[in-house]
């Protein structure tokens, strides 16, 4: 292990349960995603077309955007294991619809875009002995965008837990979305103000909310006090370190493709 290049949209994973990381991202054990995954995917990529027309100032109506989410549904572009999740097709239509509507009818007209998954520069992270990790790739699944106090981050999450209580989760996304702040920031030599979460619950109830700006940079870069997770990745890296995880909510046989060769979840 010398020089890593490891996409900048896993590195939130990988903070997450490294051990599972490893499996996918070193190891290459792969598993086909489930329904839920693929309708992740689907309502994203309408949300997506919706605000790259709409920075584009193309034509583009909601109804649009549904088309392209059935469209994804329909033809995903990986294998998709429709027996591996606890929802029907249908189900799994219903809610995208509803989820890609209620985004771009109350959701993207509350923002001012300027980027829709950026393409960012390589970020070099020396972690000493000889051992580097480079950040490479796009901002997926989030956006730029401009307020009163500066430049955001609002990085749109699908799930059944993004929402609870009416709102927006933020719990463990701070890697996640700390990297893409700094990529930004290395992009554009820029400072940003922080991130947001935009959820869309994939539950029956497709309950929307978005959440208040938070820090996420000082997670990755640490204070005076404590190292940043760039700091601990740079060091784990370097002493071939991948510790389990079995706490994380993605600990399930549904969702780690590490699964069924660990010992360590329950
Ligand atoms: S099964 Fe759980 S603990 Fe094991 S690698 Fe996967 S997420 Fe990590």
């Amino acid at each position: 292990m010398s020089d890593l290049r490891i996409r900048a949209s896993s590195f939130g994973k990988f903070f997450d349960c490294a051990y599972s990381w490893e499996g996918e991202h070193l190891l290459g054990i792969r598993k086909p995603a489930g329904l839920r995954a693929l309708l992740g995917t689907s309502v994203h990529a309408g949300t997506a077309a919706f605000d790259s027309a709409r920075l584009n100032q193309s034509e583009i109506r909601p109804d649009d955007a549904a088309g392209v989410f059935i469209d994804t549904l329909h033809h995903p572009e990986y294998d998709v294991d429709f027996s591996n999740d606890n929802i029907k097709f249908t189900e799994a239509e219903r809610i995208g619809l509803v989820l890609t509507t209620k985004y771009c009818t109350e959701i993207a007209p509350q923002f001012d875009y300027v980027a829709v998954e950026m393409s960012l520069e390589p970020l070099v992270i020396d972690c000493g002995g000889g051992v580097s990790i480079t950040l490479t790739g796009t901002m997926d699944r989030a956006r730029v965008a401009e307020t009163h106090d500066g430049t955001i981050i609002p990085d749109v999450k699908t799930g059944a837990r993004v929402v609870t209580n009416g709102e927006a989760n933020i719990k463990s996304r701070s890697a996640q979305t700390g990297t893409y702040q700094l990529m930004y920031e290395h992009t554009t030599q820029q400072r940003t103000a922080g991130a947001q979460i935009i959820g869309l619950g994939t539950t029956s109830k497709t309950p929307i909310a978005v959440s208040p700006v938070f820090d996420a940079r000082r997670v990755l870069v640490g204070t005076d006090e404590a190292p940043g997770l760039i700091q601990l990745a740079a060091d784990m890296f370097r002493a071939g370190l991948f510790p389990p995880n079995p706490q994380s909510y993605l600990c399930s046989k549904t969702y780690c493709a590490r699964w069924n060769t660990c010992i360590y979840h329950e």
